[in-house]
Protein backbone atom coordinates (compact mmCIF):
# COMPACT_ATOMS: atom_id res chain seq x y z
CA UNK A 1 0.00 0.00 0.00
CA UNK A 2 0.85 3.31 -0.39
CA UNK A 3 0.59 5.54 2.50
CA UNK A 4 0.64 9.88 3.31
CA UNK A 5 0.92 10.60 6.68
CA UNK A 6 0.03 14.36 7.35
CA UNK A 7 1.70 15.40 10.42
CA UNK A 8 4.96 13.75 12.43
CA UNK A 9 4.48 14.50 15.80
CA UNK A 10 4.28 11.80 18.44
CA UNK A 11 1.59 9.63 16.66
CA UNK A 12 1.91 10.85 12.69
CA UNK A 13 6.30 10.09 13.19
CA UNK A 14 5.46 6.59 15.16
CA UNK A 15 2.51 5.61 12.90
CA UNK A 16 4.31 6.40 9.68
CA UNK A 17 7.48 4.88 10.61
CA UNK A 18 5.35 1.51 11.67
CA UNK A 19 3.52 1.58 8.56
CA UNK A 20 6.83 1.50 6.65
CA UNK A 21 7.86 -1.63 8.37
CA UNK A 22 4.76 -3.43 7.87
CA UNK A 23 6.05 -2.78 4.75
CA UNK A 24 4.13 -0.32 3.04
CA UNK A 25 5.57 2.60 0.88
CA UNK A 26 5.11 5.61 3.35
CA UNK A 27 5.55 9.64 2.87
CA UNK A 28 5.55 11.59 5.98
CA UNK A 29 4.35 14.89 5.13
CA UNK A 30 4.70 17.97 7.41
CA UNK A 31 4.92 21.47 7.14
CA UNK A 32 7.37 22.59 9.74
CA UNK A 33 10.33 22.98 7.24
CA UNK A 34 12.44 22.43 9.82
CA UNK A 35 11.17 19.39 11.52
CA UNK A 36 11.22 17.54 7.74
CA UNK A 37 15.07 18.59 7.49
CA UNK A 38 15.96 16.83 11.07
CA UNK A 39 14.30 13.83 9.80
CA UNK A 40 15.75 13.86 6.61
CA UNK A 41 18.82 13.77 8.06
CA UNK A 42 18.38 11.06 10.32
CA UNK A 43 17.23 12.65 13.48
CA UNK A 44 14.57 12.34 15.73
CA UNK A 45 13.49 15.52 16.92
CA UNK A 46 11.49 13.37 19.57
CA UNK A 47 12.02 11.26 22.56
CA UNK A 48 10.13 7.54 22.14
CA UNK A 49 11.90 4.56 22.53
CA UNK A 50 12.98 2.09 19.47
CA UNK A 51 11.80 4.80 17.47
CA UNK A 52 15.26 6.03 16.22
CA UNK A 53 16.60 2.14 15.04
CA UNK A 54 12.62 1.04 13.28
CA UNK A 55 13.25 4.67 11.86
CA UNK A 56 16.77 4.36 10.16
CA UNK A 57 15.89 0.54 9.47
CA UNK A 58 12.73 1.91 7.22
CA UNK A 59 14.76 4.96 5.42
CA UNK A 60 17.16 2.66 4.32
CA UNK A 61 15.54 0.00 2.80
CA UNK A 62 13.60 3.36 0.51
CA UNK A 63 9.75 2.52 2.25
CA UNK A 64 10.16 5.73 4.55
CA UNK A 65 10.71 9.38 3.11
CA UNK A 66 9.92 13.08 4.53
CA UNK A 67 8.70 16.34 2.13
CA UNK A 68 7.27 19.65 3.24
CA UNK A 69 5.39 18.82 -0.17
CA UNK A 70 2.00 17.26 0.09
CA UNK A 71 0.86 17.96 -3.77
CA UNK A 72 4.01 15.79 -4.77
CA UNK A 73 3.20 13.07 -1.57
CA UNK A 74 -0.33 11.88 -2.48
CA UNK A 75 0.59 11.03 -5.77
CA UNK A 76 -0.21 7.18 -6.48
CA UNK A 77 -1.57 6.95 -2.61
CA UNK A 78 -4.00 4.96 -1.74
CA UNK A 79 -4.88 6.26 1.64
CA UNK A 80 -3.98 9.56 3.70
CA UNK A 81 -3.82 9.63 6.64
CA UNK A 82 -4.37 12.82 9.27
CA UNK A 83 -2.25 12.88 12.45
CA UNK A 84 -2.09 17.00 13.18
CA UNK A 85 -2.21 18.17 16.75
CA UNK A 86 -6.05 18.94 18.35
CA UNK A 87 -5.32 20.93 20.98
CA UNK A 88 -7.85 22.85 23.27
CA UNK A 89 -9.24 25.66 22.03
CA UNK A 90 -8.73 28.75 23.91
CA UNK A 91 -11.43 29.95 25.34
CA UNK A 92 -14.19 27.35 24.92
CA UNK A 93 -12.19 24.24 25.95
CA UNK A 94 -13.77 22.55 22.55
CA UNK A 95 -10.61 20.62 20.62
CA UNK A 96 -9.22 22.96 18.11
CA UNK A 97 -10.29 21.47 14.99
CA UNK A 98 -7.92 23.97 12.83
CA UNK A 99 -5.05 22.12 11.72
CA UNK A 100 -7.33 19.01 10.47
CA UNK A 101 -9.36 21.24 8.24
CA UNK A 102 -6.19 23.28 7.06
CA UNK A 103 -4.86 19.45 6.22
CA UNK A 104 -8.29 18.53 4.59
CA UNK A 105 -8.42 21.69 2.49
CA UNK A 106 -4.98 21.22 1.33
CA UNK A 107 -5.86 17.54 0.26
CA UNK A 108 -9.16 18.59 -1.69
CA UNK A 109 -6.76 20.04 -4.37
CA UNK A 110 -4.12 17.97 -4.31
CA UNK A 111 -5.09 14.46 -4.00
CA UNK A 112 -5.79 12.06 -7.07
CA UNK A 113 -9.04 10.24 -7.19
CA UNK A 114 -9.62 6.92 -5.36
CA UNK A 115 -7.89 7.58 -1.99
CA UNK A 116 -9.22 6.78 1.47
CA UNK A 117 -8.58 10.21 3.60
CA UNK A 118 -8.01 8.69 7.40
CA UNK A 119 -8.59 10.90 10.16
CA UNK A 120 -6.03 9.88 13.28
CA UNK A 121 -6.13 12.67 14.79
CA UNK A 122 -8.62 12.76 17.95
CA UNK A 123 -11.17 14.38 16.89
CA UNK A 124 -15.24 15.20 18.41
CA UNK A 125 -18.25 12.98 17.04
CA UNK A 126 -19.09 14.41 13.65
CA UNK A 127 -15.30 15.79 13.16
CA UNK A 128 -15.06 13.09 9.95
CA UNK A 129 -18.09 14.07 8.11
CA UNK A 130 -17.05 18.03 8.32
CA UNK A 131 -13.18 16.81 6.95
CA UNK A 132 -15.87 14.84 4.07
CA UNK A 133 -18.04 18.23 3.37
CA UNK A 134 -14.93 20.44 3.74
CA UNK A 135 -13.14 18.05 0.67
CA UNK A 136 -16.41 17.66 -0.92
CA UNK A 137 -16.87 21.14 -1.21
CA UNK A 138 -13.27 22.27 -2.46
CA UNK A 139 -13.24 19.95 -5.07
CA UNK A 140 -17.12 18.31 -5.91
CA UNK A 141 -15.75 16.47 -9.01
CA UNK A 142 -13.09 14.51 -6.47
CA UNK A 143 -13.40 10.70 -5.87
CA UNK A 144 -12.43 9.55 -2.46
CA UNK A 145 -13.77 8.45 1.24
CA UNK A 146 -12.98 9.63 4.40
CA UNK A 147 -12.71 6.97 7.43
CA UNK A 148 -11.66 7.56 10.82
CA UNK A 149 -8.73 5.42 12.72
CA UNK A 150 -8.41 6.71 15.93
CA UNK A 151 -4.96 5.90 17.49
CA UNK A 152 -4.26 4.90 21.32
CA UNK A 153 -0.96 4.26 21.94
CA UNK A 154 0.93 5.69 24.87
CA UNK A 155 3.98 7.81 24.57
CA UNK A 156 7.17 6.15 26.15
CA UNK A 157 6.27 2.99 24.58
CA UNK A 158 4.47 4.08 21.32
CA UNK A 159 6.18 2.21 18.88
CA UNK A 160 5.50 -0.96 21.19
CA UNK A 161 1.92 -0.08 21.63
CA UNK A 162 1.69 0.42 17.99
CA UNK A 163 3.34 -3.05 16.65
CA UNK A 164 1.09 -4.83 19.68
CA UNK A 165 -2.20 -2.61 20.05
CA UNK A 166 -5.19 -4.16 21.88
CA UNK A 167 -6.91 -3.45 19.21
CA UNK A 168 -7.21 -1.02 16.26
CA UNK A 169 -10.41 0.97 16.02
CA UNK A 170 -11.96 1.50 12.73
CA UNK A 171 -14.78 3.74 11.50
CA UNK A 172 -15.72 3.79 8.03
CA UNK A 173 -18.93 4.10 5.58
CA UNK A 174 -17.87 1.35 3.05
CA UNK A 175 -16.81 -2.01 2.40
CA UNK A 176 -14.25 -0.43 0.26
CA UNK A 177 -13.01 1.96 2.66
CA UNK A 178 -13.24 -1.00 5.32
CA UNK A 179 -10.64 -3.29 3.64
CA UNK A 180 -8.22 -0.59 2.31
CA UNK A 181 -7.32 -0.29 5.94
CA UNK A 182 -7.80 -4.28 6.91
CA UNK A 183 -4.98 -3.92 4.15
CA UNK A 184 -3.04 -1.71 5.86
CA UNK A 185 -3.06 -3.55 9.74
CA UNK A 186 -2.91 -6.66 7.65
CA UNK A 187 0.42 -7.88 9.46
CA UNK A 188 -0.91 -7.00 12.96
CA UNK A 189 -4.43 -8.52 11.84
CA UNK A 190 -2.30 -11.79 10.69
CA UNK A 191 -0.98 -11.88 14.56
CA UNK A 192 -4.61 -11.88 15.85
CA UNK A 193 -5.11 -8.20 16.71
CA UNK A 194 -8.91 -7.69 16.70
CA UNK A 195 -9.67 -4.84 14.40
CA UNK A 196 -13.02 -3.38 15.61
CA UNK A 197 -14.58 -2.12 12.27
CA UNK A 198 -17.58 0.57 13.21
CA UNK A 199 -19.29 3.44 11.87
CA UNK A 200 -17.49 6.76 12.17
CA UNK A 201 -19.14 8.13 14.66
CA UNK A 202 -19.18 5.19 17.06
CA UNK A 203 -15.38 4.74 16.08
CA UNK A 204 -14.66 9.34 17.18
CA UNK A 205 -16.59 8.57 20.06
CA UNK A 206 -14.96 5.21 21.27
CA UNK A 207 -11.42 7.20 21.54
CA UNK A 208 -12.57 10.19 23.95
CA UNK A 209 -14.68 7.61 25.79
CA UNK A 210 -11.11 5.33 26.56
CA UNK A 211 -9.30 8.44 27.38
CA UNK A 212 -11.98 10.09 29.51
CA UNK A 213 -12.41 6.52 31.29
CA UNK A 214 -8.61 5.95 32.28
CA UNK A 215 -8.49 9.82 33.16
CA UNK A 216 -11.33 8.80 35.66
CA UNK A 217 -9.79 5.92 36.78
CA UNK A 218 -6.65 7.80 37.93
CA UNK A 219 -8.34 10.55 38.96
CA UNK A 220 -10.69 7.99 41.12
CA UNK A 221 -7.49 6.48 42.78
CA UNK A 222 -6.11 9.94 43.43
CA UNK A 223 -9.03 11.32 45.32
CA UNK A 224 -8.90 7.55 47.43
CA UNK A 225 -5.32 8.33 47.95
CA UNK A 226 -6.51 11.68 50.04
CA UNK A 227 -9.29 9.96 52.09
CA UNK A 228 -6.12 7.14 52.56
CA UNK A 229 -3.76 9.57 54.56
CA UNK A 230 -6.83 11.31 56.49
CA UNK A 231 -7.81 7.54 57.99
CA UNK A 232 -4.48 6.06 57.94
CA UNK A 233 -4.84 3.92 54.92
CA UNK A 234 -1.69 3.13 52.46
CA UNK A 235 -3.12 4.07 48.83
CA UNK A 236 -0.50 0.92 47.43
CA UNK A 237 -2.21 -1.84 49.57
CA UNK A 238 -5.93 -0.28 48.57
CA UNK A 239 -4.75 -0.35 44.73
CA UNK A 240 -3.22 -3.66 44.78
CA UNK A 241 -6.17 -5.23 46.71
CA UNK A 242 -8.67 -3.57 44.48
CA UNK A 243 -6.86 -4.24 40.89
CA UNK A 244 -6.57 -8.18 41.12
CA UNK A 245 -10.10 -7.53 41.11
CA UNK A 246 -10.25 -8.69 37.45
CA UNK A 247 -13.58 -6.23 36.85
CA UNK A 248 -11.61 -3.59 37.79
CA UNK A 249 -7.87 -4.54 36.47
CA UNK A 250 -4.44 -3.34 38.49
CA UNK A 251 -3.61 -0.46 35.63
CA UNK A 252 -4.11 3.19 35.48
CA UNK A 253 -4.42 2.66 39.64
CA UNK A 254 -1.19 4.03 40.78
CA UNK A 255 -1.84 7.39 43.29
CA UNK A 256 0.01 10.46 41.76
CA UNK A 257 0.40 13.81 41.31
CA UNK A 258 -2.07 14.41 39.10
CA UNK A 259 -2.92 13.16 35.27
CA UNK A 260 -0.94 15.55 32.24
CA UNK A 261 0.11 15.30 28.95
CA UNK A 262 -1.04 15.97 25.43
CA UNK A 263 -4.11 14.08 26.08
CA UNK A 264 -6.10 13.51 28.81
CA UNK A 265 -6.43 17.07 30.27
CA UNK A 266 -7.34 18.07 26.69
CA UNK A 267 -9.59 14.93 25.22
CA UNK A 268 -11.57 15.25 29.05
CA UNK A 269 -12.01 18.98 27.91
CA UNK A 270 -12.97 18.48 24.93
CA UNK A 271 -15.53 15.35 25.73
CA UNK A 272 -16.97 18.01 28.45
CA UNK A 273 -17.53 20.99 25.54
CA UNK A 274 -19.10 17.78 23.41
CA UNK A 275 -21.38 16.78 26.15
CA UNK A 276 -22.46 20.44 27.11
CA UNK A 277 -23.31 21.28 23.30
CA UNK A 278 -25.40 18.14 22.79
CA UNK A 279 -27.46 18.94 25.70
CA UNK A 280 -25.83 16.07 27.59
CA UNK A 281 -23.72 16.65 30.31
CA UNK A 282 -20.55 14.84 31.21
CA UNK A 283 -20.61 15.03 34.64
CA UNK A 284 -18.55 12.67 35.74
CA UNK A 285 -15.77 13.82 33.22
CA UNK A 286 -16.24 17.34 34.41
CA UNK A 287 -15.71 16.33 38.52
CA UNK A 288 -12.33 14.72 37.39
CA UNK A 289 -11.55 17.81 35.52
CA UNK A 290 -12.29 19.68 38.53
CA UNK A 291 -10.53 17.12 40.77
CA UNK A 292 -7.71 16.55 38.51
CA UNK A 293 -6.69 20.54 39.48
CA UNK A 294 -7.63 19.73 43.54
CA UNK A 295 -4.73 17.04 43.19
CA UNK A 296 -2.28 19.28 41.61
CA UNK A 297 -3.21 22.07 44.56
CA UNK A 298 -2.69 19.03 47.18
CA UNK A 299 0.59 18.42 45.68
CA UNK A 300 2.04 21.55 46.00
CA UNK A 301 0.25 21.85 49.62
CA UNK A 302 2.17 19.23 50.68
CA UNK A 303 5.59 20.56 49.61
CA UNK A 304 4.89 23.93 51.42
CA UNK A 305 3.67 21.58 54.68
CA UNK A 306 7.32 19.80 54.56
CA UNK A 307 8.96 23.54 53.76
CA UNK A 308 7.26 24.60 57.26
CA UNK A 309 4.82 26.44 55.37
CA UNK A 310 7.07 28.85 52.72
CA UNK A 311 9.36 28.05 49.86
CA UNK A 312 11.13 31.47 50.62
CA UNK A 313 14.86 31.11 50.39
CA UNK A 314 14.97 26.95 50.74
CA UNK A 315 16.42 24.88 48.17
CA UNK A 316 14.06 21.95 46.08
CA UNK A 317 15.54 19.34 44.40
CA UNK A 318 13.10 18.04 41.48
CA UNK A 319 12.93 14.29 39.62
CA UNK A 320 11.16 14.66 36.49
CA UNK A 321 9.93 17.32 35.08
CA UNK A 322 8.01 14.95 31.92
CA UNK A 323 4.12 14.30 32.07
CA UNK A 324 5.81 10.73 32.51
CA UNK A 325 8.69 8.20 31.72
CA UNK A 326 10.09 7.52 28.99
CA UNK A 327 8.89 10.60 26.81
CA UNK A 328 10.23 14.38 26.56
CA UNK A 329 6.77 15.53 26.47
CA UNK A 330 5.97 18.45 28.49
CA UNK A 331 2.82 19.36 27.37
CA UNK A 332 0.21 19.59 30.74
CA UNK A 333 2.82 17.75 33.19
CA UNK A 334 1.84 18.26 36.39
CA UNK A 335 5.39 19.70 36.90
CA UNK A 336 4.23 22.75 35.13
CA UNK A 337 2.00 24.06 37.56
CA UNK A 338 4.46 22.55 40.63
CA UNK A 339 7.54 23.77 39.64
CA UNK A 340 6.28 28.13 39.47
CA UNK A 341 5.05 27.24 42.60
CA UNK A 342 8.03 26.90 44.20
CA UNK A 343 10.24 29.34 42.31
CA UNK A 344 7.20 31.68 42.64
CA UNK A 345 7.57 31.19 46.28
CA UNK A 346 10.81 32.09 46.74
CA UNK A 347 12.85 28.93 46.39
CA UNK A 348 16.18 27.87 44.64
CA UNK A 349 15.14 25.08 42.18
CA UNK A 350 17.27 22.10 41.04
CA UNK A 351 16.10 19.64 38.31
CA UNK A 352 17.14 16.76 37.07
CA UNK A 353 15.40 14.94 33.76
CA UNK A 354 16.78 12.33 31.23
CA UNK A 355 15.09 13.40 28.50
CA UNK A 356 13.11 16.61 29.69
CA UNK A 357 15.68 19.19 29.53
CA UNK A 358 15.10 20.50 26.27
CA UNK A 359 11.50 21.14 25.99
CA UNK A 360 11.70 22.35 30.08
CA UNK A 361 14.05 24.91 29.57
CA UNK A 362 11.19 27.07 27.10
CA UNK A 363 8.64 26.24 30.20
CA UNK A 364 10.53 26.46 33.68
CA UNK A 365 12.17 29.48 34.39
CA UNK A 366 14.58 30.10 36.93
CA UNK A 367 15.58 26.56 37.23
CA UNK A 368 19.21 25.15 37.24
CA UNK A 369 19.16 21.64 35.51
CA UNK A 370 21.49 18.94 36.72
CA UNK A 371 22.82 15.60 35.10
CA UNK A 372 22.10 13.00 37.48
CA UNK A 373 19.94 13.10 40.78
CA UNK A 374 22.74 13.46 42.96
CA UNK A 375 23.46 17.03 41.29
CA UNK A 376 19.62 17.70 42.10
CA UNK A 377 19.89 17.06 45.52
CA UNK A 378 22.64 18.73 46.68
CA UNK A 379 22.57 20.81 49.46
CA UNK A 380 18.98 20.65 49.10
CA UNK A 381 15.73 21.20 51.94
CA UNK A 382 13.81 18.62 49.99
CA UNK A 383 13.89 16.84 47.19
CA UNK A 384 10.86 15.78 45.33
CA UNK A 385 10.40 13.15 42.95
CA UNK A 386 7.49 14.40 40.34
CA UNK A 387 8.36 11.60 37.49
CA UNK A 388 9.03 7.76 37.64
CA UNK A 389 12.12 7.63 35.66
CA UNK A 390 13.67 4.10 35.60
CA UNK A 391 17.23 5.43 36.78
CA UNK A 392 14.99 7.58 39.62
CA UNK A 393 13.92 4.09 41.08
CA UNK A 394 17.26 2.61 42.37
CA UNK A 395 18.95 5.84 43.95
CA UNK A 396 21.56 5.46 46.45
CA UNK A 397 19.16 7.29 49.21
CA UNK A 398 21.59 7.72 52.20
CA UNK A 399 24.48 9.13 49.73
CA UNK A 400 21.17 11.45 49.02
CA UNK A 401 20.51 12.34 52.31
CA UNK A 402 23.62 12.74 53.49
CA UNK A 403 24.33 15.20 50.57
CA UNK A 404 21.38 17.35 51.62
CA UNK A 405 21.33 20.23 53.56
CA UNK A 406 18.22 19.25 55.42
CA UNK A 407 16.95 15.56 53.63
CA UNK A 408 13.37 15.81 53.31
CA UNK A 409 11.68 13.49 50.81
CA UNK A 410 8.40 14.30 48.79
CA UNK A 411 7.76 11.07 46.48
CA UNK A 412 5.12 11.57 44.53
CA UNK A 413 5.04 8.23 42.69
CA UNK A 414 5.50 6.37 45.97
CA UNK A 415 8.59 4.43 44.35
CA UNK A 416 10.39 4.43 47.88
CA UNK A 417 8.47 3.95 51.41
CA UNK A 418 8.52 5.35 54.82
CA UNK A 419 10.59 3.05 56.11
CA UNK A 420 13.23 3.62 53.29
CA UNK A 421 13.96 7.00 54.01
CA UNK A 422 14.14 6.33 57.49
CA UNK A 423 16.65 4.02 57.42
CA UNK A 424 18.38 6.14 54.50
CA UNK A 425 18.29 9.24 57.37
CA UNK A 426 15.65 11.42 55.99
CA UNK A 427 14.08 13.78 58.58
CA UNK A 428 11.00 13.92 56.86
CA UNK A 429 9.33 11.87 53.99
CA UNK A 430 5.63 12.22 52.56
CA UNK A 431 4.70 10.09 49.87
CA UNK A 432 0.77 9.91 48.63
CA UNK A 433 -1.71 8.38 50.16
CA UNK A 434 0.17 6.67 52.82
CA UNK A 435 1.93 7.91 55.92
CA UNK A 436 4.66 10.10 56.07
CA UNK A 437 6.66 11.44 59.12
CA UNK A 438 8.70 14.34 60.19
P1 LIG B 1 2.06 16.89 17.66
O1 LIG B 1 1.73 18.28 18.05
O2 LIG B 1 3.21 16.19 18.29
O3 LIG B 1 2.28 16.82 16.08
C1 LIG B 1 1.45 17.42 15.13
C2 LIG B 1 2.26 17.68 13.88
O4 LIG B 1 1.38 18.06 12.81
C3 LIG B 1 3.28 18.81 14.00
O5 LIG B 1 4.56 18.33 13.60
C4 LIG B 1 2.76 19.89 13.05
O6 LIG B 1 3.81 20.64 12.45
C5 LIG B 1 2.03 19.06 12.02
N1 LIG B 1 0.99 19.77 11.24
C6 LIG B 1 0.00 20.57 11.70
N2 LIG B 1 -0.76 20.99 10.66
C7 LIG B 1 -0.25 20.44 9.53
C8 LIG B 1 -0.59 20.48 8.15
N3 LIG B 1 -1.68 21.15 7.72
N4 LIG B 1 0.16 19.81 7.27
C9 LIG B 1 1.24 19.11 7.70
N5 LIG B 1 1.62 19.01 8.99
C10 LIG B 1 0.89 19.67 9.89
O7 LIG B 1 0.70 16.06 17.91
P2 LIG B 1 0.56 14.53 18.43
O8 LIG B 1 0.86 14.44 19.88
O9 LIG B 1 1.23 13.63 17.47
O10 LIG B 1 -1.02 14.36 18.28
C11 LIG B 1 -1.64 14.28 17.01
C12 LIG B 1 -3.07 13.80 17.22
O11 LIG B 1 -3.05 12.46 17.73
C13 LIG B 1 -3.87 14.63 18.22
O12 LIG B 1 -5.20 14.70 17.79
C14 LIG B 1 -3.78 13.80 19.50
O13 LIG B 1 -4.89 14.01 20.35
C15 LIG B 1 -3.81 12.40 18.95
N6 LIG B 1 -3.18 11.40 19.83
C16 LIG B 1 -2.01 11.70 20.47
C17 LIG B 1 -1.40 10.74 21.26
C18 LIG B 1 -0.13 11.06 22.00
O14 LIG B 1 0.25 10.29 22.89
N7 LIG B 1 0.57 12.15 21.66
C19 LIG B 1 -1.98 9.48 21.41
C20 LIG B 1 -3.15 9.19 20.72
C21 LIG B 1 -3.75 10.17 19.94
Amino acid sequence: MRIVMIGTGYVGLVSGVCFADFGHQVVCVDRDSAKIARLDAGEVPIYEPELDVVMARNVDARRLTFTTDLAGAVVGADAVFIAVGTPTRRGDGHADLSYVMAAATELAHAMPDGVVVVTKSTVPVGTNRKVQETIATANPALDFEVASNPEFLREGAAVKDFMHPDRVVVGVQSERAAKVLRDIYRPLYLRDFPIVVTDLESAEMIKYAANAFLATKITFINEIAALCERVGADVKQVSRGMGMDGRIGNKFLHAGPGYGGSCFPKDTTALARIGQEHASPMRIVEAVIEVNEAVKRRMTDKLLDLCGGSFAGRTIGVLGVTFKPDTDDMRAAPSLSIVPALVGGGAKVQICDPQGQREGAALLHGVSWHDDAYGAAEKADLLVILTEWNEFRALDLSRIAGDMTTPRLADLRNIYSAEDARAAGFVAYEGVGRQGYG
